[in-house]
């Protein structure tokens, strides 16, 4: 006899991999679903399908009974150098807008009730986040809507697929909003990459009193969650009562100049900055925690630091082994 059970949308992808393994860990049965296998370790997963939520009889085929949880991560998405130059918008409307519809559908038709959907920072209007030492991402602020990406408008519109499929339908779905995520097995290479990891691995091929090239003034800010504090939050509010949206999201806000200085510090070598044109998103971005503590009683609190000393480790092992 199965006990509780998951299914992960996403679970070859950073975050969906590491939420397997949490969901493992205490006891449920979990099947996962993604294009492809993690790229740094075996999942976790009682059954891995290998499948493309775009198409709706793979959808029909995962989402076979009910799940106790579904945890829909799924999506196309990359970091600045992806999701901003505009080379790859109609992809990301199209895939994941897709997968969103898809597995909503077949989740109502099974009756299952509550879907997890990750929205993202992305969706938070640019003419509030002009200021980098003064952005607005409080939830309610995310109205009248002016995302500064497509992937941004897509995350905004599934959400309001997802809550209208609350009131039409009776489900009780979940969504947050993920501010920069982090840590070990994410993209670090290849394009898909956010800036922590970005960084690690300049810093880590730099010799110290060399260079390092940032998009850029690095005078934009952000602030960057540990994955571990992200799941956390994920499981926390998919098992509330509370629908959402909320931020999940570190508020220790830093210019990427200081991110830098950090990832130097922890390397121990001092390299000099040479800003060069980039994608770079909108100038100041951090997040409002405000409502999760009062929703949950919860919010993230491990230091930036702390994420960092791990991601650099792991980025820096990647490297050895890659010239191994
Ligand atoms: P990721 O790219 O590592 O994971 C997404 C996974 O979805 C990938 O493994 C990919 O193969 C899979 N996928 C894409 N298209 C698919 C398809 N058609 N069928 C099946 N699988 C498909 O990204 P992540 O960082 O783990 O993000 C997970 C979710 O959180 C995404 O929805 C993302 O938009 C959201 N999010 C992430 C961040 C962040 O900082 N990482 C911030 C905001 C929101």
């Amino acid at each position: 006899m199965r006990g509780k059970t998951a299914l992960v949308c996403g679970a070859g992808g950073f975050i969906g991999s590491h939420l397997v393994q949490r969901l493992k860990h205490e006891g449920l049965w979990v099947r996962g679903v993604d294009l492809k296998f993690p790229d740094y370790e075996e999942s976790a997963a009682d059954e891995f399908v290998i499948g493309d939520l775009r198409s709706q009889s793979v959808c029909e085929q995962v989402i076979d009974g009910r799940f106790d949880e579904v945890y829909q991560l799924a999506a196309d998405m990359g970091g600045a150098g992806y999701i901003f130059t505009g080379e790859h918008d109609a992809d990301i409307i199209h895939n994941s807008a897709t997968i969103n519809l898809n597995v909503a559908g077949f989740s109502r038709l099974r009756h299952i009730d509550r879907i997890f959907y990750s929205s993202s920072a992305c969706i938070y209007p640019a003419y509030n986040q002009e200021d980098p030492d003064n952005p607005n991402c409080r939830e309610s602020s995310a109205y009248p809507a002016a995302p500064d990406s497509e992937y941004g408008w897509e995350k905004l519109i599934s959400e309001r697929l997802f809550l209208a499929y609350n009131r039409n339908h009776g489900m009780t779905n979940r969504i947050a909003r993920y501010h920069n995520i982090f840590g070990p097995c994410g993209s670090w290479e290849g394009g898909k990459e956010k800036a922590p990891a970005a960084i690690c691995r300049k810093v880590a091929m730099a010799s110290s009193g060399g260079e390092i090239e940032i998009w850029g003034d690095g005078l934009q800010t952000r602030s960057f969650l540990y994955v571990d504090e992200c799941i956390e939050g994920t499981t926390r509010l998919t098992r509330s009562d509370f629908q959402g949206p909320v931020n999940i999201g570190s508020d220790e806000m830093v210019s990427i100049n200081t991110l830098v200085d950090m990832v130097c510090d922890i390397a121990g070598k001092r390299l000099h900055k040479r800003h060069i044109p980039g994608p770079t998103g909108v100038r100041g971005r951090n997040s409002d925690n405000r409502l999760i503590e009062e929703k949950l009683g919860w919010r993230p609190s491990q230091s930036l630091t702390i994420g960092l000393e791990k991601t650099y480790e792991w980025i820096e092992r990647q490297l050895m082994r890659k010239a191994a």
